[in-house]
């Protein structure tokens, strides 16, 4: 009689277990990491096989048997599935959502693993037999048709459309030409080319700092390495080099950038320097693009991997380097279901595979900072900007008893003026979008308040309405005072929107170009205003933190930041930071190529000392101040935290919860000098979209504290009766305290 054989399975439910089922009946053996379809309840879901037992602590009669097994050999691979049950256990989430993350959509819904035809475009006769010029009117299809002129140079025939759409080809120029007759699709299967010349494009002769980083990097073992370079110092030619090395090994490279960085630019530079398959994960790729992104990846077929967060759960077969570019960007950690950060998985991953990861920013977070100190992290630093161009002088003006002209000085105004005479390009950086942040009554003082959130409502101007930017409730611009009649309604404080209007007003001979949330929601948006800038002509660009990253800006000589002042008294620990980063990530747009840049930065706290050390003394400096404040105060990175969550629609639902977990915490560990509990509190939001929002948090002298803690409180909050009837979730190591 053959073995009993039971499979635990995660299943992406919110209980944090697996379940016990029976093997099926067939020849194929069950092994871990291979997907099962089974019957939970009266659903049908996909699940994942993480362990094969011989026993289960089940009554045996009532196990169901699997319906069927999905996988013939192992969908995750096993070293991918550890670190799926450790981000699981670390972040306290359910390992069935934590595999439903780490897996595409696509094949989270069963389908098979197999890669896909693609998707390709190759000439036809009277194609091959047009020549680009004959396309003058259409820039779009001339440059398309120079493109597939260029294809059979790589080796073949055909283009993928992915690829196109890399380069940034539009569908109606397809179209156009598909119209034509020039042109056709075809389907293929994807066989990776690798040509025999590695490179496509020579690499830059590295200056003495950035070969001195190349050199520290070791390709056979673990090691964290925190490339800290000011903006345009050559990080991104440290990475290129360093995958290089890793190609010629023979083995993969995986990139993750803030879902904002990830523009067609980016990609281009590891395009146009390596002759290898790259695959790109990111948000706007569709469920089957994805996935063969994915299996590609798993297959050892792309050599290349650029994803975002999430692109950190790529399996890869023959892994070689992590690299992740802004390494202080908040996107790298989700905030919302499985709150993780792609950071500090990144650093396990690597550790666990052996293999380097290299951290790259010119503002480090405070964090990977002080690993660096502490010898976890090796410190590469890059201190001057490569290829000549010389950094940009930064100047603060006073706003103190300033006359203002919609948040604008004269000094400021004076600047952008001569800036645009001698043809230079200036951006203006507010961090705010739509036109003000409130509307108010000049009578009897009424506010713009969201009916849903402690939060006032956002004057939009184009199109004219009242928006909430914390639950999107909107309402139609109001003329006249609900409470006093009164016509005399006035727009409070400064957004995007009204900037780019006095500056249009004061400006009327140079475009005036906005970036934010608003105006860039069209598809190609950004791209042609990316096009009008990138030809040269002096221009203001206006916008958010959106510019702040990712782009690379040539000809702007003078950047302008209106208000520096909000992050100085944020009520989120992190502010300061955040304020900091942001502030020299804009400063990095100004004066790239042989123009020298100049930065402005308005303040009413010119004198604060946080501004004064960033400014004079530089970012380490900054650093070690915060870093020395974060001691003081016990915050990390010199404690770590936890944050539960609950809320309700009564209030007091929420903060009873919250009790009940202080209350179980204290029995399993009295407040000590190393563990210690704050709250329940009210959030600094406290309503939001008509829930009542309230927070507990835990402090720890070590991790392991924390999560000695964390595994018995958990298991017995969910018990609780409150916690079924009211939404709560736990937060390891948060990086917004909202
Ligand atoms: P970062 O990633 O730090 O912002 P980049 O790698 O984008 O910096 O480099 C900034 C500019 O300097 C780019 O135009 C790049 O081509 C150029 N550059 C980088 N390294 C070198 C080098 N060693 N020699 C000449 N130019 C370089
Ligand atoms: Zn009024
Ligand atoms: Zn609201």
């Amino acid at each position: 009689m053959p073995a009993l054989e039971i499979y635990a399975v995660a299943l992406p439910t919110p209980l944090r277990r697996t379940f016990d089922y029976l093997a099926p009946q067939t020849v194929t053996q069950g092994l871990p990491g291979m997907r099962v379809a089974v019957n939970f309840g009266n659903q049908k879901l996909v699940g994942v096989i993480v362990d094969i037992k011989d026993h289960s602590d089940f009554d045996l009669n009532k196990l169901k048997p699997v319906e069927a097994l999905l996988d013939s050999t192992p969908l995750i691979p096993e070293e991918l599935l550890q670190l799926c049950q450790w981000a699981a256990r670390y972040y306290h989430h359910p390992l069935g959502e934590v595999l439903a993350a780490a897996i595409p959509v696509a094949l989270r819904q069963g389908e098979t693993a197999e890669l896909s035809t693609e998707k390709a475009w190759q000439l036809t006769e009277s194609g091959n037999a047009c020549s680009p010029d004959d396309l003058k009117r259409a820039r779009k299809q001339q440059a398309l048709l120079q493109l597939l002129k260029e294809g059979p140079l790589s080796g073949q025939p055909y283009v993928l459309h992915k690829d196109l759409l890399l380069q940034d080809v539009n569908r109606p120029a397809l179209k156009g030409l598909q119209d034509k007759g020039l042109i056709e699709p075809l389907e293929i299967t994807p066989d990776p080319i690798r040509p025999e010349a590695l490179l496509k494009s020579p690499p830059l002769q590295l200056n003495e700092e950035q070969a001195n980083a190349l050199d520290q990097i070791e390709f056979d073992q673990y090691g964290g390495h925190l490339l800290y370079g000011t903006t345009g110092s050559g990080k991104t030619e440290v990475y290129l080099q360093a995958i290089e090395k890793v190609l010629r090994a023979g083995r993969q490279a995986l990139v993750l950038i803030p879902e904002i960085g990830l523009t067609p630019q980016t990609l281009s530079r590891f395009q146009s320097r390596f002759n290898r398959p790259l695959a790109v994960l990111h948000s706007s790729l569709n469920d089957s693009e994805r996935k063969q992104a994915w299996l590609l990846a798993a297959a050892g077929d792309a050599d290349i991997i650029i994803g975002t967060r999430s692109a950190i759960f790529t399996p890869m077969k023959h892994p070689g380097i992590v690299i992740l570019d802004e390494e202080h960007d908040p996107s790298f950690k989700q905030q919302e279901g499985f709150r993780y950060s792609a950071r500090d998985l990144a650093a396990l991953r690597c550790q666990r595979l052996g293999i380097p990861l290299i951290l790259g920013s010119a503002t480090p977070s405070l964090e990977s900072f002080h690993n660096a100190q502490q010898q976890r992290y090796r410190l590469l630093p890059l201190t001057q900007r490569a290829g000549g161009a010389r950094p940009p002088t930064i100047e603060l003006i006073d706003l103190k008893r300033q006359p203002l002209q919609e948040g604008l000085t004269q000094a400021l105004l004076d600047s952008i003026e001569q800036h645009l005479l001698a043809s230079g390009q200036v951006l203006v950086f507010i961090n705010r979008r739509g036109f003000a942040p409130t509307l108010m009554c000049h009578d009897c003082g009424w506010l713009s308040q969201c009916q849903h959130c402690d939060a006032r409502l956002t004057v939009h101007q184009n199109p004219a309405h009242l928006h909430c930017h914390h639950c999107d409730y909107q309402r139609p611009l109001i003329h006249q005072c609900p409470t006093c009649n009164s016509r005399e309604l006035h727009c409070v404080g400064q957004g995007s929107e009204r900037t780019e209007t006095i500056l249009q007003n004061r400006f009327a001979d140079f475009p005036v170009l906005r970036v934010d949330r608003d105006s860039t929601r069209q598809k190609n948006a950004m791209h042609n205003i990316i096009e009008q800038v990138n030809r040269g002509a002096p221009c203001i660009l206006v916008g958010t933190q959106m510019l702040a990253k990712g782009h690379h800006f040539p000809n702007v000589t003078l950047v302008a930041i209106i208000d520096a002042d909000g992050g100085l008294f944020s009520t989120d620990f992190r502010g300061p930071e955040r304020m900091g980063q942001l502030m020299l990530q804009v400063a990095g747009r100004a004066g790239r190529a042989e123009r020298p840049g100049t930065v402005l930065i308005q303040s009413h706290l010119c004198e604060h000392p946080m501004l004064q050390t960033l400014l004079h003394q530089g970012y380490s400096a900054f650093a070690q101040l915060i870093l020395q404040e974060r001691q003081v105060s016990m915050l990390p990175p010199y404690r770590y935290m936890a944050l539960l969550r609950a809320e309700s629609k009564r209030s007091e639902n929420a903060h009873a919860l919250l009790l009940a977990a202080r209350q179980i915490a204290e029995r399993l560990s009295p407040s000590h000098p190393d563990l210690q509990y704050l709250g329940p509190l009210p959030a600094p939001m406290e309503r939001r979209n008509q829930r009542f929002r309230h927070q507990l948090q835990l402090h720890a002298s070590s991790r392991s504290r924390l999560h000695q803690l964390l595994t018995p409180l958990i298991a017995q909050l969910e018990q609780h009766p409150l916690s079924r009837r009211t939404r709560w979730s736990i937060d390891v190591d948060p990086q917004d305290m909202a």
